[in-house]
């Protein structure tokens, strides 16, 4: 039994960016100072040296984007769309959900599709949370809006999984497991994220690593998943405004080679992996195989 895909893959790469340009600064960090969003300016600058490496790899991403910076880059994100890679939603202004109440966490959902209608005719079906955070009625308004999958959880690594709704945590009760549902998660991690090595914000990030020091993380995750995984996926998460830097792009661009060296390795967006992910593993057979997901009311009490 494999848990992943079947198919010609033995890894699937899901390249993701992040494209937050100004709502990151605004949303998340809280500033309205022209220097600080400057900074989110910069990933304008970065995202066509994005898609021409991309384009020499002829390797298809995906692209996470709020509403207001859909908004902010039309131009771009048509340009990301047109080049066939996936766009997906990134919430509004780069909140924070556990931020809002229910209504209020909907109507960010809300402007988020909007912005992508109105500027590039397309309805994500994949959610990204901004910072990766969720509130208690996250997954709810996510299967209320049809999403197909979510990739900001971190419970596996190599392979997907169904997230559960209706999990209940206490300090004082034990753990409640709710119910599978039909919402794919490709989990992602701190590790495969450009943004806490790199980026420097005071009291919060040191950054400014060593792409060196990255790439020998990044490349242990990919050989790990190639020798041991068939069928897995290898999700990284970066940012224009981050991995754009000079420096930087010379070592996404060594790692590009370095996957791309293997046999039976494709470049292919979230979407295309989840589908085929989904087809080899229906929520109900799933549920029976994968006993640490399950529900408490199914995993017998000791
Ligand atoms: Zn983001």
């Amino acid at each position: 039994m494999s848990n992943g895909a079947s198919g010609a893959a033995r890894v699937s790469a899901c390249l993701g960016f992040d494209f937050d340009a100004i709502s990151l600064w605004i949303g998340s960090m809280g500033s309205t100072s022209p220097s600080m969003l400057s900074r989110g300016e910069f990933g304008a600058v970065a995202v066509p040296r994005i898609l021409d490496l991309l384009e020499r790899y002829q390797a298809r991403a995906t692209f996470c984007v709020p509403g207001h910076s859909v908004y902010a880059y039309p131009d771009l994100v048509r340009r990301i769309r047109d080049a066939g890679h996936e766009l997906g939603h990134h919430g509004w202004v780069h909140e924070n959900p556990q931020k809002f109440d229910r209504d209020g966490e909907r109507r960010n959902l809300e402007r988020g599709f909007e912005a992508f209608d109105k500027v590039a005719g397309v309805r994500p079906r994949g959610y990204r949370s901004p910072a990766w955070d969720f509130s208690e009625h996250t997954i709810d308004l996510l299967l209320e809006f049809g999403f197909d999958y979510d990739s900001s959880c971190m419970g596996s690594d190599a392979y997907p999984y169904y997230l559960r709704q209706g999990d209940r945590a206490s300090a004082t009760e034990p753990y409640v497991f709710g119910e599978p549902v039909e919402l794919v998660e490709i989990p992602v991690t701190w590790g495969l994220d450009d943004f806490p090595p790199f980026e420097f914000v005071w009291g919060m990030n040191s950054g400014l690593t060593s792409p060196s020091d990255i790439e020998e993380i990044w490349r242990g995750d990919f050989d790990y998943a190639y020798q041991h995984c068939p069928g897995s996926v290898y999700a990284l998460t970066m940012h224009p405004q981050v991995i754009g830097r000079g420096h930087r792009m010379l070592m996404l661009e060594r790692l590009l080679e370095h996957i791309s060296g293997h046999d039976g390795v494709e470049f292919e967006t979230i979407g295309a992996y989840v589908d085929r992910w989904r087809a080899d593993n229906p929520l109900d057979r799933w549920k029976g195989e994968h006993p640490e997901y399950a529900a408490s009311g199914t995993r017998g009490a000791g």
